[in-house]
């Protein structure tokens, strides 16, 4: 079964949304697990403190090494085959071909940053791949990991009742979607395009194909300089 663990502050964020709709199907189906672990269990002293003050100064605070080594261990003992990622702003970004091998792989270890984020040094010790979700700043990292297990969710088989709807949509061939239309057949005066009511599966196909490759081109021409 495909396992997630979120290393977090805050184990009640999980499974949060992902308990409702296509994942929460999948979780009370068994096809996937979601088992957060509370770091503060590895917190030091009376008051299980996790993080302290920056080396160097400056504001906020910073999570200790030694407790988020201390965790990790726990929640993931070495031999434990899953990949182990902490959610970063510095991270490489996000995308649906990452997305694809950590579906495929036995589930993930994410480690879920607050504050100013973690030590430096837990990174190499512990081996973690920084993942960010975008260029902009969450202020942790639980709802960045929601959002990953809810792309790695989709995909697990069983998931999606229609096994195709995954495979035509954005990226899934390196381009953005093709527009969608259904009923009324008049909106406001919009018409759904002709081609689309004509019942000629070919020329929907190739509608559709040039449709995806116009608004790529429009909007993300990186995804087209990158598909070669
Ligand atoms: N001081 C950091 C931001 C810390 S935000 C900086 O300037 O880079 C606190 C935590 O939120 C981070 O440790 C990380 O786990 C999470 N986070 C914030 N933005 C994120 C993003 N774009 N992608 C993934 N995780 C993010």
């Amino acid at each position: 079964m495909w396992r997630a663990t979120p290393l977090t502050l805050f184990p009640a964020m999980f499974p949060g949304p992902l308990g409702l709709s296509l994942a929460g199907d999948g979780l009370a189906r068994g096809l996937w697990a979601c088992d957060p672990y509370d770091i503060r269990l590895h917190g030091l002293g009376r008051h299980r403190t996790v993080d302290d003050t920056p080396a160097g100064g400056g504001a906020g605070m910073v999570m200790r090494a030694d407790v988020l080594a201390a965790a990790i261990d726990a929640a993931a003992p070495a031999g434990d085959p899953r990949p182990r990622l902490l959610m970063s702003p510095r991270g490489r970004p996000l995308d649906q071909g990452r997305v694809r091998d950590l579906a495929r792989g036995p589930g993930v270890v994410v480690l879920c940053g607050r504050f100013e984020g973690v030590d430096e040094r837990v990174i190499a010790a512990r081996d973690l791949e920084e993942v960010s979700l975008g260029d902009f700043v969450l202020s942790g990292g639980e709802v960045a990991c929601l959002a990953l297990l809810d792309a790695c969710v989709r995909l697990l088989p069983g998931i999606m009742g229609k096994e195709l709807s995954g495979e035509e949509e954005s990226f899934e061939g390196g381009l953005l979607e093709y527009p969608h239309y259904t009923r009324p057949r008049d909106f406001e005066g919009r018409e759904i395009p002709a081609v689309l009511l004509g019942g000629d599966h070919g020329r929907v196909a190739a509608w559709r194909r040039a449709e995806a490759r116009r608004i790529t081109g429009e909007r993300r021409p990186d995804l087209l300089d990158r598909r070669g």
